[in-house]
């Protein structure tokens, strides 16, 4: 079995489970009670909340521990729309590829009366600061653009980002979800201001996740309840979750340069061998693009099929989103950097994981190869597009 799925989550650390079921073992308590057992899970808390501030470049106090990714990016640009209306700004700046937990959050702010402007996105899937220059005005609250694309991979100018907002006086908040763990990412560096992050995705456990917030942003609270969090979010803390999300954190970032120089070779191999597929194209730019993620489409067939018969290959892949699956749109990031429909339901995410090897790579190239010339076999778009009614589009 190869799991090539790793941008849909990641399997647990050793040593992120270790911390986890020990933690869950010993350190029970609860961390806001004052006796010897929830004070020792309340310096764990604060360990794990300085760990994963050092893996960023933040401070510690400006890490908030939250569910996951989605909760992360909710938190952040509803507090910031909230910031702008006070002062009367209820613009937002963003992009047509978000992950749904931004563009959702941003259609329910458009029902509460904000207006959003959605950039479009180049073909090879990067957003340019120039684009987000020219849509800044006097009333825009918020620029949220994400760091790495969870389908295509590409990684986004997010410095230069950061570096016009702040020249603009706008807040910006990077989904980083694909991000941190798996790219050098630096808060300071990079022009940050807010930052979503999930545990699930860089080897911690699901369910955990946070918002890296810069000193001063007053964060809006989701969640009514006590005071944890310095009252930004209610609720007993998932202790042995957090531990072990920092854990896997800190882990992955003293790993990255081995990380980028197994996977980038072994990546590249994938692309080079699917590449040699008549009708078919990379999706996003070959080069500034995460060490794990391969995204390509193929003319004349469906990505769904293709996923069912590469599983009973033994190989796990997606096609689209793991959200948009299921349903027969194709997805929004490929119609985003300009794929036709019917190109766009052709396409396979492979994100490997760094226990890939050489003959994986082998195997999934010659796996995909089989399939698509399969299932082009029996597709009634193929034979025509043969026949020459219709035009190849790749
Ligand atoms: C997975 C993902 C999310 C959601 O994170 P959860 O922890 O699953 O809520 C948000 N944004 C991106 C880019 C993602 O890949």
């Amino acid at each position: 079995m190869i799991y090539a799925d790793n941008a849909a989550t990641t399997k647990m650390s050793e040593a992120s489970l270790k911390t986890m079921i020990d933690l869950m073992e010993d350190t029970y308590g609860n961390p806001s009670s004052l006796y010897t057992f929830g004070q020792k899970a309340k310096e764990v808390l604060e360990k794990a909340r300085a760990d994963v501030a050092g893996a960023i470049g933040a401070q510690p106090q400006e890490i908030l521990f939250t569910s996951g990714g989605s909760e992360a990016d909710n938190q952040a640009i509803i507090t910031a729309a909230k910031l702008g209306a006070a002062k009367g700004k209820k613009h937002i700046i963003s992009t047509a590829f978000e992950h749904h937990a931004v563009l959702h959050t941003l259609n329910k702010l458009k029902k509460e009366g904000y207006e959003i402007t959605l950039l479009d996105v180049h073909e090879n899937g990067i957003v340019l600061p120039e684009q987000v220059e020219e849509a800044i005005r006097e009333d825009t609250a918020l620029v949220t653009v994400m760091y790495v694309n969870n389908e295509i991979g590409t990684i986004q100018p997010i410095r230069e980002i950061g570096a016009v907002c702040r020249k603009h006086g706008v807040l910006f908040h990077t989904d980083a979800v694909q991000a941190v763990g798996h790219i050098r990412v630096n808060v300071e560096d990079d022009n940050i201001d807010m930052l979503s992050a999930s545990g699930h995705k860089f080897h911690g456990p699901k369910g955990t996740g946070f918002l890296y917030a810069k000193k001063g942003i007053r964060l809006v609270n989701l969640i009514e309840g006590g005071a944890q969090e310095k009252g930004r979010r209610a609720g007993t803390e998932n202790v042995p979750g957090i531990a072990a999300m920092a854990t896997a954190l800190t882990e992955a970032v003293a790993n990255l340069d081995a990380y980028k120089a197994k996977l980038t070779p072994v990546r590249d191999k994938i692309i080079a061998g699917l590449n040699e597929i008549p009708h078919s194209a990379i999706n996003g730019d070959e080069v500034r693009r995460v060490p794990g993620n391969v995204n390509f489409c193929f003319e004349g067939i469906e990505g769904e099929s293709l996923l069912l018969l590469l599983d009973d290959k033994g190989i796990a892949a997606s096609s689209g989103s793991a959200c948009t699956s299921g349903s027969l749109d194709p997805s929004h990031v490929l119609l985003a950097i300009g794929r036709v429909h019917d190109v766009a339901h052709g396409s396979l995410r492979l994100s490997i994981g760094e226990d890939i090897t050489d003959e994986d790579a082998d195997y999934i190239i010659k796996s995909v190869k089989e399939v698509v010339e399969y299932l082009r076999g029996f597709s009634p778009v193929w034979r025509d597009l043969v026949a020459g009614k219709g035009q190849f589009i790749l």
